[in-house]
């Protein structure tokens, strides 16, 4: 079967106008697909929207300073992205005079973009035959060629990308590469794919195999690292005092409250215990309670967090004033914070 020409026409037939869909400007595509990775379109894409009307081009966004650029990310989590972003755009601008690269050698060479960024890129705007291979793709794959290896293993990847590798011709690769993933996402879904209606029906593995449901394979989980943090939210009569994160960790750079982080969750006694010997609060501190506890789950890690409230009528004097601050309530939704922080923000009592 000619698996490219019959995908391709299905995707000019089936496919959502999209706005990154009308330019072949590597810089677009660039900032379309890293926020796309890991993201729904409909969120994406007022994301893309903002991001590009904020930064227009590689300049304006190397321009920017980092807190202007996770201001704009905020709430899409994985700010490291946006960080890989920024430093690329620079590295662009230094290092190929702002002209933004669309060759796969160059491209798989900069900071936060791997093979299917770059595949992307290069196949859409310069017209490199090189297969994509995300999610979508190894699903539509693993099914209609029957691989039977989990998802996230190093065969699947070889397995796909030599397969599509096979179908991928110098004629307008880009159309190929999007097709085959807006397929996956549109029709050939994880859930409920609409195998009765399907092109590829009599040929495809999964279908014929009754083996639909179950591929592609799960992939094969490491264990999660849990980890337990005491945050402290200190109210002062001119506001909450936040404190900015280091950048060796998860959430670096972000703004959260003053935390305690253990090996276990501590109680008010233990909470009381730790504003002392931190000299957290000035004297007159009023009261401390629990408030809230969230488990919270990243990709490696398990989040058991743990949320106190201290009320205090004094001014908190700042040390360091770069990386901590007070900062009304009602403007912390303009400082980067982790979804965590958010989350907690929008269900503390805080706004009572
Ligand atoms: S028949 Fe079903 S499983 Fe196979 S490609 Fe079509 S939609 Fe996907």
């Amino acid at each position: 079967m000619d698996f490219n020409q019959r995908i391709t026409e299905w995707y000019r037939i089936n496919k959502r106008d999209l706005p990154w869909r009308k330019t072949r400007n590597p810089y677009f595509i660039w900032v379309s697909e890293i926020i796309l990775q890991q993201t729904r379109i409909g969120q994406g894409l007022d994301y893309y929207l903002r991001f590009v009307d904020t930064f227009p081009d590689v300049s304006a966004l190397a321009k920017a300073s980092e807190q202007q650029v996770l201001e704009v990310w905020k709430g899409l989590g994985y700010y490291s992205r946006a960080r890989n972003m920024h430093f690329t755009a620079q590295q662009v601008i230094e290092d190929f005079e702002g002209v933004f690269p669309s060759t796969f050698d160059t491209l798989i060479s900069l900071k936060g973009i791997g093979q299917y960024t770059a595949a992307a890129i290069a196949s859409i705007c310069s017209g490199v035959p090189e297969p994509v291979v995300d999610g979508n793709v190894v699903r539509v794959f693993s099914r209609i060629f029957g691989f039977e290896s989990p998802v996230g293993s190093t065969k699947i990847f070889k397995d796909v990308r030599e397969k599509s590798k096979s179908f991928i011709t110098d004629s307008d690769p880009g159309t190929y590469n999007q097709a085959v993933m807006e397929f996956g996402a549109l029709f050939c879904k994880p859930k409920n794919p609409q195998c009765e209606t399907c092109i590829f029906k009599d040929e495809c593995y999964a279908f014929k195999n009754n083996r639909v449901e179950k591929l592609p394979l799960p992939k094969t989980d490491k264990p999660k690292r849990d980890r337990w943090m005491n945050y402290l939210v200190v109210v002062t009569p001119q506001g909450l005092l936040m404190q900015q994160r280091g950048i060796k960790d998860i959430w670096a750079n972000l703004w959260e409250f003053p935390l305690l982080e253990s090996d276990r969750l501590i109680t008010v006694d233990e909470a009381i215990q730790w504003i002392d010997d931190e000299r957290l609060l000035p004297d007159g501190t009023e009261i401390v309670k629990f408030e809230k506890d969230f488990q919270h789950i990243l990709t490696h890690q398990r989040i058991f967090a743990r949320f106190f409230i201290a009320r205090t009528k004094q001014e908190v004097v700042l040390q360091d004033s770069v990386h901590r601050r007070v900062i009304h309530k009602d403007l912390i939704q303009e400082l980067p914070v982790s979804r965590l922080i958010d989350k907690f923000i929008a269900e503390s009592s805080l706004n009572d």
